[in-house]
């Protein structure tokens, strides 16, 4: 695949003008010469094949030459809450979500979940989201939301009708359907408290419970994904005589 650009801007055949770091990015890095072909998106679900048509250190005028839709999104709305870890954590948690194909990530805020405000600037989350489309091949961006409380989130009523809550000791051991629209929510590295794990419950959360070891808050965030998100390829779409 040739190399793939973010446009935060309407696009279409015909010329555009790339600035700032992806300009820079796409001559002083990758050296592009007149004619090269690049790939951009907008997160409008569409891919948008360019050639460098000008080309100065700091701004690069291409020409769109065609538009075509991939298929790449995942068929059903995967919805996953947690609170942010910390720092290069959060980083690889949203990576990964991207890449899985995540609708959006609801960053939560819990009874035991410690707020950096700093760590959760949208801006930087999204960057870490284009970052990953640019490489996954995404043209959709995961949206990342705005923080919730947990007990509001919990209550939502638009969630999808399948809820999941991990919780170590919870009733079920990996009974998630797979390729089904879900709300997956995971707890601070300190655990939800009782009262919030039985608010859940009441409210219909299913708990699930993901094996004997603790697994920190992104790695249960995207066993919970991949999880959700598993094909069985080799599976026959027919069932056998
Ligand atoms: N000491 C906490 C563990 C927190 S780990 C406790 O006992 O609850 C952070 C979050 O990851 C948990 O709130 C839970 O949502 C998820 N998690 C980690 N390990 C898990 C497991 N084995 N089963 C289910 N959920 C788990």
């Amino acid at each position: 695949m040739s190399e793939r650009y973010y446009l935060d801007t309407l696009l279409g055949p015909g010329r555009v003008e790339l600035d700032g770091p992806e300009a820079h990015h796409l001559v002083a890095v990758c050296r592009a010469r007149l004619g090269a072909e690049v790939r951009l998106f907008n997160g409008d679900g569409r891919e948008y094949l360019a050639r460098v048509v000008a080309a100065e250190r700091r701004r690069v005028t291409l020409e769109v030459t065609e538009v075509t839709a991939p298929q790449r999104e995942l068929p059903f709305r995967l919805e996953v809450a947690a609170p942010l870890p910390k720092g290069d954590r959060a980083q690889f948690l949203i990576e990964k979500l991207t890449e899985l194909g995540v609708t959006s990530f609801v960053p939560l805020s819990t009874r035991r979940s410690v707020v950096h405000p700093r760590e959760a600037k949208l801006e930087k989350l999204q960057r870490y989201v284009i970052e990953a489309s640019k490489q996954c091949g995404r043209n959709v961006l995961m949206e990342v939301k705005a923080l919730e409380a947990w007990e509001e989130y919990a209550r939502r009523p638009e969630l999808p009708a399948q809820r999941v809550l991990a919780h170590p000791g919870g009733t079920a051991r990996m009974t998630l359907a797979t390729h089904a629209a879900a709300a997956l929510v995971v707890g601070p590295e300190g655990g939800f408290t009782a009262e919030e794990v039985e608010r859940a419950r009441s409210a219909g959360w299913q708990l699930l419970d993901l094996g004997p070891r603790i697994l920190r808050v992104e790695t249960a965030a995207l066993v919970l994904a991949a999880w959700a998100t598993a094909t069985n390829h080799s599976a026959p779409s027919e069932p056998e005589a």
